[in-house]
């Protein structure tokens, strides 16, 4: 359990910046449920529920998504469910249970960059930028491969957009992170291939997709584009599955997601 010397609930994102730079143990808290996990010693914690920052809206363009809103609230949004053949929805439903997602956030999940994360997978595999109070918009991928540094993750937000997202996960039990995690869009004929849980971060496995988005869509295909995804991508062990059974369990997701989304 973390150690919390204060707790503060700024009015503005400026202020919250401004408490946040302070001092390098002041953080950002989310839902709190991953800083449990640690021993974190905390100066000052800042909690951002004044801000507005809990919501899901359309605008002509974008889904505009809150740093503080909940991974239950994605699951349940109206707009949501929509969009991207329920994508969102469907990549957070079976993390732990109800309560859980209750509280856990969009911005730590998306900040946190975590390699498992499986809301991270669906939202790259849309057209997503992230909104940071300093670094400004950024894509989603270009945004997982920057270095760490202090910010708040106020928004997300994703284009809207034609795109059909099939989500697709392997787990060694129902309640236990991820061993890979997949997410594949389709827009007309372009395809977008995104691979989590490796157990590095989310990526997209870029020949994979331009060869499935430059050639016919067959059973032939398919299972070329997935062989060609399990080659271009890096894999690792750890004590939840070997690197081989990643591979193998990637080149059977990508299969059955191609046949799935090329139907939507
Ligand atoms: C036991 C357990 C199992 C899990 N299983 C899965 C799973 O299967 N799949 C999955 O995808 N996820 C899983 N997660 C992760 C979970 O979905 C959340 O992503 C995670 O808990 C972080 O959300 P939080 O709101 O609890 O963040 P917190 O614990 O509050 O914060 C986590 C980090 O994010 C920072 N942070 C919070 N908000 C912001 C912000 N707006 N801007 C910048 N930094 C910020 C904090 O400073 C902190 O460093 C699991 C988590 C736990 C604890």
């Amino acid at each position: 359990m973390f150690t919390l010397m204060e707790l503060v609930q700024p009015q503005s994102l400026e202020e919250a910046y401004e408490i946040l730079m302070k001092r390098k143990n002041n953080i950002v808290i989310g839902g709190s449920a991953f800083l449990r996990m640690g021993e974190k010693r905390i100066g000052t914690g800042i909690d951002l529920s004044n801000l507005n920052l809990n919501l899901i809206e359309e605008t002509s363009d974008y889904i505009k998504i809150g740093a503080m809103t909940t991974l239950r609230d994605l699951e349940v949004s109206p707009i949501l469910n929509k969009y991207f053949n329920g994508v969102i929805g469907n990549c957070v439903k079976d993390i732990i249970g109800v309560q859980f997602r209750n509280v856990v956030t969009v911005g730590a999940s998306v900040f946190s960059k975590y390699g498992f994360s499986d809301l991270i997978v669906a939202l790259l595999s849309l057209d997503t930028e992230v909104e940071l109070y300093k670094g400004g918009r950024v894509k989603l991928e270009e945004f997982l491969n920057q270095k760490y540094e202090k910010d708040i993750l106020v928004k997300v937000h994703i284009k809207k957009n034609n795109s059909k997202s099939i989500y697709k996960c392997m787990r060694n039990s129902r309640s236990d992170y991820p061993i890979l995690n997949l997410a594949i869009s389709k827009d007309d004929n372009n395809f977008k291939i995104c691979v989590g849980a490796r157990p590095q971060r989310a990526t997209i496995a870029k020949e994979a997709s331009e060869f499935i988005s430059n050639n016919i869509l067959n059973e032939e295909n398919i299972l070329k584009a997935s062989e060609i995804a399990c080659e271009e991508l890096v894999f690792g062990s750890n004590m939840r599955a070997s690197k081989e059974y990643r591979k193998a369990i990637c080149k059977s997701l990508v299969k059955s997601a191609l046949m799935e989304v090329s139907s939507c």
